[in-house]
């Protein structure tokens, strides 16, 4: 078998070569080679505020100093309870515990576990199953991939996976119901919230636990908002069927759509909110859930005040300290100021950019998570066949170019097209945005270029 010489490194991908990088200074990372990468997608949307800030890391090396590991299952630190105190403060008003966890995959797992213990504890034990959504990703742990749609990573495990079911995101541009918006709203016939119920009634309440969605879709479809009411809707049938709504904010928390959290924009109080990526500014492995007052209350009542669930690395001491460090950042740069600056400056300089290349068909987003949809065609409404990789090919040639992007997949039944996003660190300037497009802009010329 081929040996790759001095490599014991799992790569994701054990075919391909990736490049070393030695350094980051803000919003650019920096490879052995001196080559730099304008990081315009913030890593996977975690490294919010760029790299190098020296008082996040002199935070943390403070704290390992001090005290490398606490075990939570018995002590805690103070650190832990400020950050859950500030992390509580920002969340909607009756959601006030916080979980901490050290990815979003765990805290999606937790919020689901805690949604079947309260619902158990209070004699609803039936209820178990949670509905996701196709075009939603919440993680690569099995319950989380479970209840998840990324039909990719699923593939492969589809015997291992819980019996979770799905439905489709509202996503007017292409809808998956074939229904057109305007006919939605002059009917209030909405299919994607009926499909809800319905699924509900088929499955029976009485087994439904949780209902889990991102507020913006991320990842699986690149930064697509919900129409206005969806969310109502769904908090509607999960109030009226005794089901958790998790809402899924490991993406988008900590100011990347605008408000700290995309919740206050989608108007409704959801039962949990699962965070992570941004809570540290990717500094390190920090994320957890914020939990409503009923189910901490049912949990004092009915489970003797006690979660049947955790990890080693919870409230990890250097994580919270880098979590402490990184909100303290946001807080007093302004950055919630600067996203909706630079995101309305980056939305309409790729507004432009839709009108010179007909492969963008849709320009969507919040504060600094916009997605760029990626077809064949645009007049034509030709999609690109996923197999030709279409967005991986052209942020394999932004990243030629010294820039790089978060690609996505279309899908095959035609419900999805590829798509890009774009979320550089919260506080990028006006001259990065203005890099980023350029590169973006000539990127597209060179994929032109190749696809003759
Ligand atoms: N939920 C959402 C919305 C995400 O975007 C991600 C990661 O991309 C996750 C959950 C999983 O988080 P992690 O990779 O930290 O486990």
């Amino acid at each position: 078998m081929e040996r790759i010489e001095n490599d014991y490194v799992f790569h994701r991908d054990l075919k391909k070569e990736y490049p070393i990088i030695t350094h980051g200074v803000g919003s650019y990372l920096i490879d052995e080679n001196g080559k730099k990468y304008l990081d315009a997608c913030s890593g996977a949307v975690a490294a919010n505020l760029g790299h190098g800030i020296p008082f996040i890391g002199e935070a943390m090396a403070d704290q390992a100093k001090k005290a490398a590991f606490v075990h939570t299952m018995r002590f805690e630190t103070k650190a832990l309870h400020q950050l859950a105190e500030t992390i509580g403060k920002m969340a909607p008003d009756q959601l006030n515990k916080v979980y901490f966890t050290t990815g979003g995959s765990e805290a999606n797992e937790s919020a689901m576990k805690l949604a079947r213990q309260y619902h158990r504890d209070a004699g609803r034990s039936q209820k178990h199953i949670v509905i996701g959504r196709w075009q939603s990703y919440h993680g690569n742990t099995i319950g989380s991939l479970s209840a998840g749609g990324d039909v990719k990573r699923r593939h492969a495990y589809t015997p291992n996976l819980l019996n979770y079911a799905h439905v489709y995101s509202p996503y007017c541009h292409r809808c998956p119901y074939d229904r057109q918006h305007d006919d939605c709203l002059s009917n209030q016939n909405w299919t994607c919230v009926t499909d809800i119920e319905r699924t509900i009634l088929e499955l029976g309440p009485e087994n439904v636990s949780a209902f889990i969605a991102e507020p913006i879709v991320g990842s699986q479809q690149g930064a697509v908002p919900p129409p206005p009411g969806y969310f109502e809707k769904v908090r509607e049938l999960c109030d009226r069927y005794e089901i958790v709504l998790i809402i899924d904010e490991v993406m988008t928390g900590f100011g990347r759509t605008g408000t700290n959290f995309a919740t206050e924009q989608i108007r409704i109080t959801p039962d949990i909110i699962t965070f992570g990526k941004g809570v540290s500014a990717g500094y390190a492995p920090l994320a957890g859930m914020i939990v409503h007052d009923r189910l901490i209350e049912g949990l004092i009542q009915n489970s003797d005040g006690k979660f049947i669930h955790g990890y080693t690395y919870s409230g990890h001491p250097v994580a919270v300290a880098a979590g402490l460090a990184a909100l303290d950042v946001y807080k007093r740069e302004r950055v919630l100021d600067n996203v909706i600056k630079q995101g309305d400056y980056l939305f309409n300089r790729l507004l432009e950019l839709k009108q010179k290349h007909t492969y963008i068909a849709d320009v969507r987003g919040r504060g600094l998570l916009i997605g760029i949809e990626l077809v064949r065609d645009r007049e034509l409404d030709l999609l690109f066949d996923p197999a030709e990789k279409a967005a991986d090919r052209l942020n394999g040639i932004a990243m030629e170019l010294g820039a790089v992007f978060y690609p996505g997949a279309g899908s095959i039944d035609g419900t999805k097209g590829e798509h890009l996003i774009i979320s550089p660190p919260l506080n990028a300037i006006k001259k990065e945005i203005d890099e980023i497009v350029r590169i973006l802009d000539e990127s597209l010329t060179i994929f032109k270029s190749l696809e003759r």
